[in-house]
Formats: structure tokens, sequence, C-alpha cells
């Protein structure tokens, strides 16, 4: 079965979805706890991060790939898609062009990743005061892909814990 892991064996996790979004905070948040606001250039990410998510008594291993900003440029290569599990595809509730972009993102993962990966569909910034996506448009893009949906915070780090925690649910459920 594509999705059997070894005991010591990590899903590759990845993240997409446009510059600017939060990826890179996502990541560090989830690995540190802590938000640095300009600790990061747009073109330099995490590289990759192990963790380990308990699921209702299950150990669900990640290994979680930050871009290195080549979504700037549409250019994340095939490489980055190949032998990935599952997929966190980010916007930004602030900003309504990252949300309508997720839509691009979406036809580049039907054509390059695995057609059984795991997507769920991230409204990053949700602290923000200047709100141009609702929840609902968030819930029904995600239904409508047959996705699931979360709204997170890398500043405050509302959801994040809990982002991570639905994908590898899913991950879980898919194995
Ligand atoms: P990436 O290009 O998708 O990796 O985005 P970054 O993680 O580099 O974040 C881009 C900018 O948004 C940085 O200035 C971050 O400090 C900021 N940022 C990231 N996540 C959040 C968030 O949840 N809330 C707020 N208010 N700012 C955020
Ligand atoms: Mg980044």
């Amino acid at each position: 079965q594509h999705f059997k892991c070894k005991e010591e064996e990590y899903h590759k996790t990845i993240l997409v979805g446009d510059s600017g979004v939060g990826k890179t905070s996502l990541l560090f948040h989830f690995e540190t706890g802590k938000f640095e606001p300009r600790k990061f250039s747009a073109t330099v990410g995490i590289g990759f991060t192990n963790k380990i998510v308990n699921v209702a008594g299950s150990d669900v291993r990640l290994q979680i790939w930050d871009t290195a900003g080549q979504e700037r440029f549409r250019s994340i290569t095939h490489a980055y898609y190949r032998d990935a599990h599952a997929l966190l595809l980010l916007y930004e509730i602030g900003n309504r062009r990252t949300f309508e972009n997720t839509r691009a993102w979406l036809c580049e993962i039907y054509e390059y990743a695995d057609s059984s990966i795991c997507i769920l569909l991230i409204g990053n910034k949700c602290d923000s005061t200047v709100r141009e996506v609702t929840t609902e448009e968030g819930e029904q893009l995600a239904s409508e892909y047959g996705i699931e949906f979360v709204e997170t915070s890398a500043k405050t780090g509302q959801n994040v814990e809990a982002a991570f925690n639905i994908i590898s649910r899913i991950l879980l459920e898919a194995t």
C-alpha cells in the first residue's frame, strides 16, 4: 500500500501557497512555539523539520518541507512534490489574491503530486484585523475539492498544532 511507512520512516509533507502567506512562519511556530516576524527572508526557508504527532494513540511521523521561496517565481519543481504524502496549501485571510490563487495551486498539485496525496487548506494570519476572505469562503472552496480546512495564525499560534493534527489524522486514515 502506498502510504505504508516503515516504523522509522516519515511521511513527506510539503507546504505550498503564494509567497508571504506564512508557510515558513507556520512551520517555525510548530517547531519552536515562537513567532519571529523578521527572522525569515522570502528566499530562505527552513528546509525540513521532522515531527512526531500523536493521533488517538498512534504516532504519525511527519517530515515537513518548506519551500526556499521558489513560489515567488512560480517555479516549484516537480521534485518538491515527488513522494509527498501530505500537503498544506496556505493562503492569507487578509489578502484575497492569495485565496484566488489557491485554485491555480490546486491545478499544479493535481498535475505534479501523487493523486492520493492528503491535502489540508489553511487560511493563515487569522489574527489579522483586515479580513478579505470569510471563513465560509474557505470552507466552501475546501468542500468543492473534497479537502479539509482550518484557519491558523502563525503569530498567535492559534490552530497551529490543530492543523498538523488534522493532516496527521488524514494520513492515518489513508494508511
Ligand atoms: P512564506 O513566504 O509563505 O514563507 O511567508 P513567511 O513565513 O515568510 O511570512 C511572510 C510575512 O508574514 C512575515 O513578515 C511574517 O512575519 C508574516 N506572518 C506569517 N504568518 C503570520 C500570521 O499568522 N499572522 C501575521 N500577522 N503575520 C504573519
Ligand atoms: Mg518562506
